[in-house]
């Protein structure tokens, strides 16, 4: 028997204002479509933006509905999105971003595995950057930093 450890690092920025512009850029759009969620039961708005390898900007918000299950997150929503419509162009980077909290937003489980999804798709990790409103920001690279132990269609034989 013998204890094993997980780790990984990220980058934690003040502010904003210290990320490079492209990061800067992707994470405003996510800010500013996260006042269009449509989250009328728990108020809590999401945004979230991708960048493209071609440069293109993609952006949406999280979307709830009375049937709880049947709302879906900004992150997922938006990958779909971008998936069905440039399935042969790379994401770069992802961010995600929230009004509501004053701490930097983590996916949650099920946007985790969708993100990875999409990494061993396009075989190359997406750069996640995660705010909340005025908080520090965390660039992480690559949603498998997020799950530990991740299960992949490496598992599906
Ligand atoms: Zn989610």
């Amino acid at each position: 028997m013998k204890k094993e450890k997980f780790s990984f690092e990220f980058t934690s920025y003040d502010n904003k204002a210290e990320l490079e512009n492209n990061q800067r850029q992707v994470l405003e759009e996510a800010d500013k479509i996260s006042q269009n969620a449509y989250a009328p039961y728990s108020n809590f708005k999401v945004g979230a933006a991708v960048q493209l390898e071609n440069g293109e900007i993609f952006s949406s918000s999280n979307q709830e509905n009375a049937a709880y299950p049947v709302g879906s997150c900004a992150e997922r929503g938006l990958l779909a999105y971008v998936n069905a419509n440039f399935p042969n162009i790379k994401i770069t980077k992802l961010a995600v971003s929230t009004p509501n909290i004053n701490y930097p937003l983590p996916p949650c489980g099920m946007c985790r595995q969708y993100i990875l999804e999409m990494e061993k798709k396009q075989n190359s990790s997406i750069e996640l950057l995660l705010a909340g409103n005025e908080s520090e920001v965390f660039v992480l690279n690559s949603a498998k930093d997020l799950l530990p132990l991740h299960f992949t269609d490496e598992f599906l034989g």
